[in-house]
């Protein structure tokens, strides 16, 4: 167990169930007020433990009811399991100020050894059993996933899973030059690449990354020659950092071709001082980029798709804006997080996870594993972003760079 930060104590962070713990220091965590949702809700939520039910976010305890042992479960709020991230290291060569303030996550800090982390073979194991619960979608995410070695052997591996489904990859970009084209190979059908800023400094300030924007452009263009087109581009804002990219993203990737879309900032982990003022609401965004580029809504392609559409009216494409802070979506919410540790998460907002890795190591055989599974997707009743007001703004909620976007 370490210490980090310099003074004022420190925070257990997220432990799940596998014993492993991590501190943050108590000065980082600044969970600012919200003048609109917060503030209103806090007349409504006076304490934790009163009037706000804690239950609500993920909780590791398996559901005592009853749970059917055949077809796809589903949640407390009739929610079906369709989508699994899948984190395959908690590493990454960025230092995003929104997911790994490199003040916090410096060189001292205490990543998961080896040995912890899911092997491909058990990643795919799990894989398989959660396809077989009805999901339709894997993403491969971080962490930032392609610091891990062999990615594609782990594409091939999951390509390889009975039956027909979406294979994706969320990456800040950095190694598509080399690495677009082998997961491609190896079945890779979609990605979705990180990027806040065409300009420069602005791109450096926000993703702590030690190499130019050019990179990662190189990175999407690799991506778009290796077939994985149409690529979408996801562009964090945050207020004061970079709004005025908003309008030269759009205006690039419609050139470019590709499918952007903008997230509103979100308060994943306790680390990155979140405040409401610091979030861009998806109005003024689309607000923003309507007034130079006229848009009109789009339908969802799918029940539950996380960004809502928009396309130019002139015909040059489309954008998506995911407002997960002002235009919550759990009633939709059909995603399951698989930790690099091999914890299963139903939210990105919780506080534990459940471990899949222990009993897999254990000898547990797959219908043991799919009973786990099944009873923690039955006792979900997560909704966090629709519950999200003064009451929750010190919950502990694991960081996003665990289990991934
Ligand atoms: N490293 C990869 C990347 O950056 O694409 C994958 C992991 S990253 C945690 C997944 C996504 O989470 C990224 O698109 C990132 O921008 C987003 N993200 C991280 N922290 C966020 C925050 N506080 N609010 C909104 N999105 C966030
Ligand atoms: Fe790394 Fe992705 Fe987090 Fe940025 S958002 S620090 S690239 S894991
Ligand atoms: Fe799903 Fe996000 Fe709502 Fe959690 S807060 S239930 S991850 S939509």
């Amino acid at each position: 167990m370490r210490m980090l930060g310099a003074g004022g104590g420190a925070v257990e962070l997220t432990s799940g169930t596998t014993g492993h713990r991590r501190w943050y220091p108590r000065g980082s965590l600044r969970c600012g007020t919200a003048p609109d949702r917060c503030v209103d809700a806090s007349a409504s939520v006076s304490t934790r433990g009163d009037r706000y039910d804690v239950r609500t976010m993920s909780d590791a305890t398996p559901d005592p009811r009853h749970q059917p042992s055949e077809g796809a479960p589903r949640d407390r709020l009739g929610r079906l399991p369709r989508d699994l991230r899948i984190s395959v290291t908690d590493r990454c060569n960025f230092r995003c100020t929104y997911c790994m303030p490199a003040e916090i996550f410096g060189r001292d800090f205490a990543f998961l050894p080896r040995s912890q982390i899911l092997r491909y073979e058990e990643i795919v194991r799990l894989a398989a059993i959660f396809a077989r619960l009805g999901v339709e979608k894997l993403r491969i995410t971080g962490g930032e996933p392609t610091v891990r070695r062999d990615l594609p052997d782990l594409v091939r591996q999951l390509a390889a899973i009975e039956g027909e489904r979406d294979l994706t990859l969320t990456t800040n970009g950095s190694a598509l030059r080399a690495l677009a084209a082998p997961l491609a190979d190896a079945g890779l059908r979609r990605i979705a690449v990180s990027l806040d800023s065409l300009d420069d400094a602005v791109f450096r300030a926000m993703s702590g990354a030690d190499m130019p924007v050019a990179r990662v452009l190189d990175g999407i263009e690799a991506a778009c020659e290796a077939g994985l087109a149409p690529v979408k581009v996801n562009m964090v804002v945050r207020r004061g950092n970079n709004e005025a990219s908003i309008v030269p993203m759009a205006r690039w990737a419609r050139d470019a071709g590709l499918i952007l879309r903008y997230i509103e900032y979100m308060d994943v982990g306790t680390t990155n001082g979140w405040r409401m003022d610091d979030v861009v609401p998806r109005a003024e965004i689309l607000a923003l980029v309507d007034g130079v580029f006229p848009l009109e809504a789009l339908p969802p392609n799918y029940p539950g798709e996380v960004a809502t559409r928009f396309r130019y009216r002139d015909g040059a494409g489309e954008i998506g804006v995911i407002g997960s802070v002002t235009a919550p979506f759990c009633g939709a919410c059909t995603r399951a997080r698989l930790s690099a540790e091999g914890e299963l998460f139903t939210c990105l907002f919780a506080a534990r996870g459940t471990d899949l890795r222990g009993p897999l190591r254990a000898g547990a055989d797959d219908a043991e594993l799919e009973a786990r599974i099944r009873a923690v997707w039955g006792a979900r009743d997560d909704r966090y972003s629709e519950l999200r007001s003064a009451g929750t703004a010190n919950l502990s909620r694991v960081e996003m760079f665990v289990i991934g976007g």
